[in-house]
């Protein structure tokens, strides 16, 4: 775990392992599998984009992150501990939508302090001093208390996510029931009543498995949470309090013994003895029963005004407070949402799509804004986006995915230089990687008769089709180059020019080529020559997209 120094908050790794989450059709469709089998590990304190086409399973995966869904497999870890069970609220983690859902009657001030009055701050934050005092007078039995409670809570969200899966499955079998039998009955394959009779007994059937289901998840329960007791757990409880308030006893005990001790003492400066009054007792209060007494001495309202205000000004929006969100800009909305998502000084920010419902000039700025809080606050963000300039541009690392798997992870600029596969080197890149159908003959690698690549890699190759893609500034002109292509038209964009082209063997119908300082003069309606750049140019099966070389 990391601390920020100046935010005081924490961040901590996030680890998927195997992460799968299977979408069962109640209609008796086709199920989905929105999440398959997902690794991937996340550093603290990075900014990771988790990237990729509509319908991925970017959200999805985001949820499972948050505890919203539950996972149908795999495990879910925040730094060591495993959290695939446990409930969103403890998680410590900040979601931020697409769509801000911030409430519309509260003022901005309200929306952000909304979460801590929410969480009966001045309780959890008493509860946690009580326990970490605990954790000092009583090391043994407070462990065993502690870990028996969150152990509980695991097994028992186990179950109730093990529960749903089977009613999902129940309701599915159901419907399809009922839909064989009506066509049964419309298309007359039996007597009436014999039908009506088969369809009540299989409908029996399938409750009956499901009650048998339930029962048996209620033995396991019982079995494994008989597991996890602590054999004197009824006496745990009481063994740590009396600990703890022996220890309280001794010091208040020593406090009147100090107090007393002054009581006689002249000293004409009463300032001076309530101070070295106060010194006294401080030197004697044992630590359990400081951390407890301070928690009990803060003042919760003022403290909460006041992590409001430093959010507000963290997101920049400190002379919006007493608005309601309507008088706000979508820009200003965003920012409202990631302050009440990090008032709880969250150990993991997620942000799913949280740019989207922007216009592009504020979807820039709040971008920037994002990675400067993101920065500041040090804090573990996955930021979910379909857009690639977006998660490119934003993040530490990228994360692509397709088809609920991961393409490739790794920084942007990396993963844009050495994409693994087609998917990936067609996916990031403005304008677009251009692509050309060719083929492989040696090392060698030709569009039509024209040889355009060499590389040893391709040795080992069969010769064969293949895909050639080509980033648009991975062209330089030659006049005596391997590769022809017919140019459209030209824009000036700056410094660079920038060419519609086309050419037979190419995929798609027209692509760019962008050039820089150019020397040459580049005319329209003709056809340029190229050479390719190896560090520009790469090489896919055609088949499975896979990248040879
Ligand atoms: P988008 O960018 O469009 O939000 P995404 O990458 O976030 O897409 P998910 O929302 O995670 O994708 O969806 C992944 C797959 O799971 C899709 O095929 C989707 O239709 C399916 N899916 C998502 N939620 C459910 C659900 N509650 N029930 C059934 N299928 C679902």
């Amino acid at each position: 775990m990391e601390d920020n120094k100046t935010t005081g908050m924490k961040s901590l790794s996030i680890k998927l392992e195997n992460l799968t989450k299977i979408f069962y059709d109640k209609k008796g469709g086709k199920d989905t599998r929105a999440v398959d089998d997902f690794d991937v590990v996340i550093p603290a304190g990075k900014l990771i984009g988790l990237l990729g086409p509509s319908g991925c399973g970017k959200s999805t995966t985001l949820y499972m992150i948050a505890g919203l869904l539950a996972p149908t497999n795999g495990k879910i870890f925040f730094g060591d501990e495993d959290i695939t069970e446990l409930s969103p609220e403890k998680r410590g983690i900040g979601l931020v939508f697409q769509n801000y859902a911030l409430y519309p009657h509260m003022t901005v001030r309200k929306n952000i302090l909304f979460p801590l009055e929410n969480m009966n701050l001045r309780k959890t934050s008493i509860d946690e001093a009580y326990r970490q005092a605990y954790d000092i007078e009583s090391p043994t039995e407070a462990e065993a208390y502690y870990q028996y409670l969150s152990k509980l809570e695991a097994l028992q969200n186990k179950y109730r996510h093990l529960e749903s899966d089977a009613k999902a499955i129940y309701q599915n079998a159901l419907f399809v029931e009922n839909v064989t039998y009506k066509k049964a009955i419309k298309e007359k394959r039996g007597d009436k009543t014999t039908l009506k009779a088969n369809h009540k007994a299989k409908l029996n059937e399938i409750k009956a498995k499901l009650m048998a289901e339930k029962k048996s998840f209620d033995e396991k329960y019982i079995e494994e949470k008989k597991a996890i007791i602590p054999q004197n757990l009824e006496l745990l409880l009481p063994t740590i309090k009396a600990k703890y308030e022996a220890v309280e006893k001794a010091f208040e005990t020593k406090k009147k013994a100090i107090i007393a001790s002054y009581k006689g003492s002249k000293s004409n400066d009463p300032v001076r003895k309530q101070a070295e009054i106060d010194s006294a007792i401080e030197q004697v209060m044992p630590k359990s029963v400081k951390l407890v007494h301070e928690a009990k001495a803060v003042n919760y309202k003022k403290l909460m005004r006041d992590s409001a205000i430093d959010m507000a000004k963290l997101v920049g929006i400190e002379d919006q407070l007493d608005k309601t969100p309507a008088q706000l800009s979508g820009g200003q909305q965003q920012r409202v949402a990631i302050a009440r998502a990090l008032v709880k000084k969250p150990k993991v920010l997620l942000l799913d799509e949280p740019l989207s419902n922007l216009d592009a000039r504020l979807r820039l700025q709040t971008r920037e804004e994002i990675k400067r809080i993101q920065k500041e606050t040090g804090i573990t963000t996955i930021f979910v986006t379909h857009d690639q300039e977006e998660a490119m541009s934003i993040s530490d690392e990228i994360v692509l995915m397709n088809f609920g798997e991961e393409q490739q992870k790794g920084a942007p600029q990396e993963v844009y230089d050495n994409p693994k596969n087609l998917f990936v080197a067609k996916f990031l890149g403005t304008p677009p990687i251009g692509l050309y159908q060719g083929h492989i003959k040696g090392s060698k690698v030709y569009i039509g008769d024209a040889p355009v690549f060499d590389s040893a890699k391709l040795k080992a190759e069969k010769d064969r089709e293949i895909v050639i893609g080509v980033r648009p500034e991975g062209y330089t002109p030659n006049v005596n180059g391997a590769l022809g292509v017919d140019c459209d038209f030209i824009e000036t964009i700056g410094r660079d020019l920038s060419i519609v082209a086309t050419h037979k063997d190419a995929i798609t119908k027209t692509f760019r080529i962008i050039l820089s300082d150019l020397t040459e003069n580049i005319k329209e309606q003709s056809v340029i020559k190229f050479d390719l750049k190896p560090n520009k140019t790469f090489i896919f099966d055609l088949e499975d997209g896979r990248r040879l070389a």
